[in-house]
């Protein structure tokens, strides 16, 4: 161990917890990607309005947000069918549509029309997508003390890596998706390839996800140190691990 001897002022910085108290022994952070680094259920509902909107010409904002809660929250066991390979993406997308449009007496019909919503969703989207303003303090805190990190998500890894690129997200270059290991959050495989890649170990390895049951508790379930990102003060409801409300509540 010869040649690099810190000076007590570089020891201070080198041995200063980038990490809040609870979070100590961390040696690298991994986190989920929608509705945590990104601002998922804002741009769909933004985008849903736009590729919705000549269909229900007097919905009020109240009636827009209800449409988005329906189609991002009430409607995701189409998802978990999409993850469990019985749909295709767009035929879960198209499902919560409809039920969403169903809700509000509009049914969409086969064919052009369905095309056309799809297509209008699709391209809108995407471009609607934002890092939440937590994301870059943290990242250049780890960056700072050179902790690496990395995300792992419930999606394909092309659809992931162009959704955190067009959201200013470059610098997250370790990403795991369904596909790189081929199966989602919370099978113990897919956390522990993110750990098998930063080189760290699943105990030393934060993992920090707004879904408590497939992100915090998967997590935990793996090996790693899970953490429960609530950011609407949802009620715990018998969960019992660590929980934030923003990702600046993990830095010290
Ligand atoms: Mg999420």
């Amino acid at each position: 161990m010869a040649g690099f001897v810190p000076s007590a002022a570089e020891s201070k910085t080198l041995l200063r917890p980038v990490l809040a108290p609870p979070f100590a022994g961390v040696d690298a952070v991994l986190f989920d990607i929608d509705d945590t680094l990104v601002d998922l259920a804002t741009a769909m509902t933004r985008a849903l309005r736009r590729a919705s909107e000549h269909l229900l010409p007097s919905m009020d904002t109240a009636g827009w947000e209800k449409f988005g809660r329906i189609f991002t929250h009430e409607t995701t066991h189409y998802y978990d069918r999409y993850l469990a390979g019985e749909l295709t993406f767009n035929e879960q997308r198209l499902l919560r549509g409809r039920a969403a449009l169903g809700h509000f007496g509009v049914e969409l019909g086969e064919g052009d029309e369905a095309h056309n919503w799809l297509d209008v969703y699709a391209r809108l989207q995407p471009t609607f997508v934002r890092a939440f303003e937590d994301v870059l303090p943290v990242l250049d805190a780890l960056d700072a003390v050179g902790m690496p990190y990395g995300a792992i998500s419930n999606n394909v890894h092309d659809y992931q890596r162009a959704k955190l690129d067009s959201a200013g997200l470059q610098r997250i270059t370790l990403l795991v998706g369904t596909d790189t290991v081929g199966v989602p959050k919370p099978d113990p495989a897919i956390f522990l390839e993110g750990v098998r890649l930063l080189g760290t170990q699943a105990g030393r390895t934060l993992y920090v996800g707004d879904n408590k049951v497939v992100d915090a508790v998967g997590a935990t379930t793996a090996g790693l140190r899970g953490v429960w990102l609530n950011r609407s003060a949802e009620a715990a409801d018998g969960y019992k691990g660590p929980e934030v409300s923003s990702l600046r509540q993990l830095l010290a």
